[in-house]
């Protein structure tokens, strides 16, 4: 365990140099104090957890101390917004403080995301409102939790500093954690600025020391950007099997490590709804709930074309090509698992659509649904939830479907039917009205609802005593929340 004075810092990042990043200083937030932290992120960094609450934490993770050793720089990179292309973003309102090894050798970006203005910052104040600091935190921790690849929260830390979005709000920073904050829009700020050798070396950086075993491949470079593939199609699948609806999937917020990055107005689906639209200023639903899977495609291909310095465009093509069967297995081998099946049968698929498009029809609970369905054996659960249903008789048609499916699938008792399914299927998540009602009571100084609500979506698969309220359908006040993107 250490101290907050005793990480190891190796700012590989920063050693690239000006053409890549500014060196900025954070400005501090005023009355910097700890609003929630995450013991787990904290782990990762082998910090003691009692650290959290001495008064040196919030200072250093509010701005207004920085360790010796830290080299805070804004990044610069571009990216496809909506489908058009920026030519210039970066570090707006983030820097990335410096990079730390733990004892097991593993790196860590710090990233103190509002932190003040830098040269990216555009039109904005390079600040984050407490609302979307916290919902930036619950949510890397809780897609951690659900084994979904995500960067983490250490911490957020709130303050008494003045910042105007629709109304008068506070400040806060949230320390982020990744292996990398290097986005698809960072290849794409060189290949577009045409600047090959920055390219090439931000593309060796990224194969050093995060993809090193396609080093050992014939094509380095292709191997790599099918790997990038590869852990984007199984990502988007954990999304759509868990009901995860980013929102804001331009490149500049995909991280090349195939990790949920940059959280906006972000949601989990209540009720099944496979056109769900989670950020209110997308009028047209380019990043619906569904349509994430295509988008994961046209990202990947925005990231292809500015490696086209490197790969041949036939080799591209046919990486890109593996996104969409890689997608559709993972999905599969996941809802599968999700409605308690051991083995594979061609028509599963369509077991899988038909139950989705009866949730669709009728506005059923994604999450209680398929917690439910493991509670009992197949027939019982199936009894029970057909009320559920206003197509009974189509659910029915389901049922038996289901139910002759279960039984060819295998000889097991209850008891292990229920335990399979509920490590799959999470009893708790993430509910908009939830993280609402967590960020109304912080915003009036009460931190103790963010931190029960952390608490309780860290073991999301575990029935957890006097915690049922979490685990409940919306009340109509929270059934349609908009969430602001100004955050
Ligand atoms: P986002 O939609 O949050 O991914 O942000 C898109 C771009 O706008 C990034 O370059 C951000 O750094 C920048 N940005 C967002 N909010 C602010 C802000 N309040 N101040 C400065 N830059 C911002
Ligand atoms: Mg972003």
């Amino acid at each position: 365990m250490k101290a907050l004075d005793e990480l190891t810092f190796d700012n590989r990042f920063a050693r690239l140099g000006d053409a890549f990043s500014t060196h900025v200083l954070p400005e501090p937030l005023d009355e910097p104090r700890l609003v929630v932290a995450s013991k787990a992120a904290m782990a990762l960094l082998d910090l003691d957890p009692a650290v959290a609450e001495t008064p040196v934490f919030a200072e250093l993770f509010g701005g207004h101390k920085l360790w010796a050793e830290a080299e805070p720089r804004a990044m610069v990179y571009s990216g496809h917004q909506f489908g058009g292309y920026t030519p210039q973003l970066g570090d707006g309102r983030g820097l990335l403080l410096g990079e730390v090894y733990n004892e097991a050798g593993e790196h860590w970006d710090l990233h103190l995301k509002g932190a003040g203005m830098t040269p990216y910052s555009r039109m904005g104040d390079g600040r984050a409102v407490l609302r979307s600091s916290i919902r930036e935190f619950l949510a890397s921790e809780a897609l951690h939790a659900l084994g979904i690849p995500t960067s983490r929260a250490l911490c957020v830390i709130g303050s008494s500093t003045p910042v105007w979005r629709e109304k008068q709000e506070r400040g806060a920073m949230v320390l982020r954690l990744a292996h990398s904050h290097i986005r698809f829009g960072h290849f794409e700020y060189f290949y577009y600025t045409k600047k090959p050798e920055q390219q090439a070396e931000l593309a060796e950086h990224v194969l050093n020391l995060h993809y090193p075993e396609c080093r050992e491949q014939p094509e380095p470079y292709l191997a790599m950007f099918r790997e990038i593939v590869e852990r984007n199609a199984e990502m988007i699948a954990k999304w759509q099997a868990y009901g995860f609806c980013h929102g804001v999937l331009n490149t500049d917020n995909m991280s090349i490590l195939g990790i949920t990055f940059d959280f906006g107005p972000f949601a989990f689906l209540d009720d099944f709804d496979a056109h769900f639209i989670c950020n209110h200023s997308d009028h047209e639903g380019r990043y619906s709930f569904s349509n994430q899977v295509p988008i994961g495609q046209w990202n990947l291909s925005a990231l292809a074309q500015a490696l086209t310095p490197f790969i041949s465009v036939e080799a591209l093509k046919e990486a890109l090509g593996l996104y969409l069967p890689l997608y559709q297995a993972h999905y599969l081998d996941l809802m599968r698992r999700r409605l308690g099946l051991t083995t594979a049968e061609e028509d599963d698929q369509t077991l899988v659509e038909g139950l989705l498009k009866l949730m669709q029809n009728s506005g059923v609970d994604y999450t209680l649904f398929l917690r439910r369905l493991g509670d009992e054996s197949a027939t019982l659960a199936v009894a029970r939830l057909r009320d559920d249903f206003v197509d009974m008789a189509g659910f029915d048609a389901w049922a038996e479907r289901y139910k002759a499916r279960v039984a060819r699938d295998g000889d097991y008792t209850q008891e292990q039917r229920r335990e399979r399914m509920h490590a799959v299927n999470p009893l708790y998540i993430l509910r908009n009205y939830l993280a609402q009602n967590a960020i109304t009571a912080a915003e009036s100084g009460d931190y103790s609802e963010v931190r029960r609500l952390h608490d309780v979506l860290t073991r999301p698969f575990e029935e957890q005593a006097g915690m049922e309220q979490y685990a409940q359908r919306p009340p109509d006040w929270g059934k349609h929340l908009e969430i602001s993107c100004s955050s």
